[in-house]
């Protein structure tokens, strides 16, 4: 099987979020099961710097106005996996973040940027590298939308294409204006097609055109079909229902287990326990909270956006802190409304309540091992991944019942249904009194030491690594991919030498 992955992040070279992790993790996880997959990157200053042996294959002299592109062959680090790069000077060569510029505007032809790339994966399926016939184009988030489209659109025998959701809230919606620039034909400027409230939305380009729609969990799949969730692709996911699916996301336990994490004071896993109560220690002295073993500490470590659910955290969470009844120890960074209630509730409460702001890659890794229970209660969470690390610190976490919180969490009360063991507590409506009565769930279980530890045990011995989900990719490509080995099909050179100006 051989898939090409189009994205625009790729962890450690360049990253905003969760999606730069998955361009990297994926392809290599499904690499060890015998699938062929190569990523399409964008030549970001830091990409190009990393290309080990470039080699030219395949080049136009002004890429949707960009100026000269080439595809460039090449393999990242130590990986020996090919991969291609789109160098477009004219379009990528720009420092800093990926989509936006110094002042933190868009960048004023990101719709030309993105198409770009998209058309380079589009060649890339139709033979620029003699070497590599893709038999599918897997594209992810709205910078990936125009891959199906244009697979559709200019090509004969299009190859079939998947388009991930990563994050429904970003439609790289643009102005139906910008539509003669990036080689639409009329035909697909309406509803059938990438229109989406009157402007070009490259993700409804992704999810008209492709063959089979992912994201990142089951439950955000049901979810995304509502008004509710949908942000407005709720009546086309409805439609597509039948080539929608949901696989969870995976967790790189190399950097996150807790018998090799270079961040703790001590190591420990599922049978040498002891490590945990020495970190737990650590952190609270390191952060001046009362560290009474009798009283469960919970952690949070989340960006400070309204999606989050901190805003009901606190509310929930204020009186158990004054009660003395809990311990709470939260990093994160955002919006200043959310970090000053924060702060004011932690001011108040010193030794029962710390809030770190700011971003400590190791402070939240030692607040995983060093917490009892964790708190994730989102308003909604396509997959998340603060609590599938929990699971594997043992610790418990406490999760609002939505998207991939609720694929990964099983509550007490659920336990025994099927195959599933208890590892936290969920609950439904995000209201502080539901919240508060959750945690006065885990707080009662908490004294009963032996229950503890049992919740603690399941939740250490779940897998959600990347082989679980390349294992479910890989069997979906399966279902889509033509029987016999394709040949590449012919490009339409017509279409291609519309594309430029
Ligand atoms: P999202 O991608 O919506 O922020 P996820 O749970 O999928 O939520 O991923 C969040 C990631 O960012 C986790 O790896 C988490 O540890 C990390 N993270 C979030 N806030 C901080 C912070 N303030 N300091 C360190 N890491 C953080």
């Amino acid at each position: 099987m051989r898939v090409l992955h189009v994205l625009s992040e790729y962890y450690p070279l360049i990253k905003t979020g969760g999606l730069a992790d998955v361009g990297a993790a994926l392809p290599q996880a499904l690499r060890r099961r015998r699938v062929d997959a190569r990523v399409v990157l964008p030549g970001y200053p830091q990409v190009i710097d990393e290309l080990r042996s470039p080699q030219p294959l395949w080049s136009d002299a002004n890429l949707f106005g960009g100026g000269g592109a080439r595809i460039l062959k090449g393999t990242f680090g130590t990986d020996p996996a090919p991969a291609y790069v789109l160098d477009q000077p004219g379009h990528f060569a720009r420092e800093g973040n990926p989509y936006l510029d110094a002042n933190g505007e868009d960048y004023e032809d990101n719709d030309r940027r993105f198409a770009a790339l998209c058309w380079a994966g589009a060649m890339l399926c139709n033979g620029a590298d003699p070497q590599f016939a893709p038999q599918i184009a897997h594209g992810h988030d709205w910078q990936a939308g125009l891959l199906p489209a244009y697979l559709t659109l200019h090509f004969d025998r299009a190859i079939p294409s998947v388009q991930t959701i990563h994050n429904v809230h970003y439609a790289g919606a643009f102005d139906m204006s910008s539509a003669g620039h990036l080689s639409l034909p009329a035909e697909a400027l309406q509803m059938e097609g990438v229109e989406f409230y009157g402007r070009i939305s490259f993700l409804k380009a992704g999810l008209h055109y492709a063959s089979h729609i992912t994201t990142v969990s089951p439950t955000y799949a049901q979810e995304l079909t509502s008004p509710e969730y949908g942000a407005g692709f709720d009546g086309l996911l409805r439609s597509r229902r039948d080539a929608l699916t949901g696989i969870l996301n995976g967790v790189d336990y190399e950097h996150w287990s807790p018998a090799r994490d270079p961040a703790l004071v001590c190591s420990y896993d599922a049978r040498r326990f002891s490590g945990k109560a020495r970190c737990r220690a650590a952190l609270c002295e390191r952060l001046g909270v009362d560290g009474d073993p009798a009283v469960p500490v919970v952690g949070v470590v989340s960006r400070l956006i309204w999606q989050k659910g901190i805003d009901v955290l606190l509310d929930a969470a204020a009186p158990l802190l004054r009660e003395g009844a809990m311990r709470l120890v939260m990093l994160g960074d955002g919006d200043a409304a959310l970090a000053a209630s924060a702060a004011r509730l932690a001011e108040e409460l010193p030794t029962r309540m710390a809030f770190v702001r700011g971003y400590d890659e190791s402070l939240a890794h030692q607040i995983q091992a060093g917490c009892d229970g964790l708190a994730v209660p989102s308003r909604f969470e396509p997959c998340g991944l603060t609590q599938l690390y929990a699971l594997r610190y043992g610790t418990v976490p406490f999760v609002r019942r939505t998207g991939g919180l609720a694929d990964s969490v099983t509550d007490l009360s659920e336990a025994g249904e099927g195959e599933k063991e208890a590892t936290g507590f969920t609950f439904e409506e995000l209201e502080p009194s539901t919240l508060r009565a959750t945690f006065e769930r885990g707080i009662a279980l908490f004294s009963d030491r032996k229950a503890w530890r049992r919740l603690q045990r399941a939740g250490m011995r779940s897998d959600f690594g990347w082989g679980r989900s390349a294992r479910e990719y890989a069997a979906l490509y399966r279902t889509l991919a033509p029987s016999r080995r394709s040949r590449p099909a012919r490009p339409n050179l017509g279409a291609a030498s519309r594309r430029s100006g």
